[in-house]
């Protein structure tokens, strides 16, 4: 079996690390803040105190970091991945961050004789949980069946999209239809409700349509229970709804929805409610209505 090591405990990494520990690997792991490392320290992890040990000791490297900046430290700082990249080893950024931020870091780690695959995923702590993640990933064929039954530890369905950047380009236009999901669901239930209304009568009526897609069940218990607790940063949200503009812009897409969400996102941002579940985009929206769903 492969040595891993896991770079990264947040929501996301801590439970894809404990997976990959339940699953019988022997992972090494590293977190800037080391207070995370501590349950999977109890799960038996041993814990490293720079990216670069743990890269050092490791056939295979994951990692999932919030964004740019965390990648430009952990990547390429000092005692970083690239510190310690060489040949033999596989680099698997599971972070969603810009496709050229992918293509930036396959070039650096492939000149040392590694390999690198993006792999950003989607589905939230749940998903994290339980390893059913979908998994997509961007790079060579050879490094994407080497690492396949790692990533399907942490994943349920494995997608090889193409070739670097491919991944996170992906994942971006994935995140599109989720913020978009939720802006339309709060749009059209504010539309009703300052209408005079009811949430649970307009969701009755069109749960029998195929207008409801599964994220307007969630917004509907989130709008009922004002429960906002995290499982997707709303702070991540933001970013990646930049991120989906920038490369809108880039290759020429249009992205008039992306950016009405950024706007929505940016708004929430704020107003404080960046740590909250993006779902906390509805409270924005319901602000611009003066009026809460009922
Ligand atoms: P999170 O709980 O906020 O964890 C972020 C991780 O990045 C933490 O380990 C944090 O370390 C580290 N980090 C942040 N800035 C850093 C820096 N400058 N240097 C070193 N480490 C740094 O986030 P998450 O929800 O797990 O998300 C991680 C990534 O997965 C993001 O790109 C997100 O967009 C993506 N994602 C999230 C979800 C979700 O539902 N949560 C789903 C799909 C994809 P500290 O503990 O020291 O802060």
């Amino acid at each position: 079996m492969q040595k891993l090591a896991y770079l990264g405990l947040g929501i996301m990494g801590g439970n894809m690390a404990a997976n990959l520990i339940q699953a019988g690997y022997e992972v090494m792991v590293w977190n800037r803040t080391a207070a995370a490392c501590g349950p999977l320290k109890e799960q038996s992890a041993e814990v490293a105190t720079s990216p670069a040990e743990a890269v050092r000791q490791a056939d295979v490297v994951l990692y999932c970091l919030s964004n740019e900046e965390a990648i430009e430290e952990v990547v390429f700082g000092d005692e970083g991945v690239l510190a310690a990249a060489k040949a033999g080893k596989i680099i698997v950024d599971m972070s969603t961050v810009h496709p050229a931020t992918s293509r930036h870091e396959a070039v650096a780690i492939e000149a040392t004789g590694a390999k690198f695959l993006d792999a950003p995923v989607l589905g939230s702590r749940d998903k994290a949980e339980a390893g059913t993640l979908t998994v997509v990933a961007g790079g060579s064929t050879e490094a994407f069946e080497t690492v396949r039954p790692i990533l399907e530890v942490v994943g349920g369905p494995v997608f090889h999209m193409g070739d670097h950047g491919a991944g996170t380009t992906a994942k971006l236009a994935g995140n599109l239809l989720l913020t978009a999901e939720a802006q339309l669901f709060s749009e059209a239930m504010l539309l009703a409700s300052k209408s005079g209304l009811k949430v649970d009568a307009m969701a009755e009526m069109l749960r029998t349509t195929p207008l409801w897609p599964p994220l307007f069940e969630l917004m509907t218990k989130t709008a009922q229970s004002r429960d906002f607790g995290v499982n997707f940063p709303l702070k991540h949200a933001y970013k990646d709804t930049n991120l989906i503009t920038e490369l809108a812009a880039e290759v020429g897409a249009p992205s008039a929805i992306g950016s009405a969400i950024r706007e929505t996102l940016k708004g929430a941002v704020n107003q404080g409610w960046g740590d909250e579940n993006f779902t906390a985009l509805l409270k924005m929206l319901e602000l611009q209505a003066s009026q809460k769903l009922s």
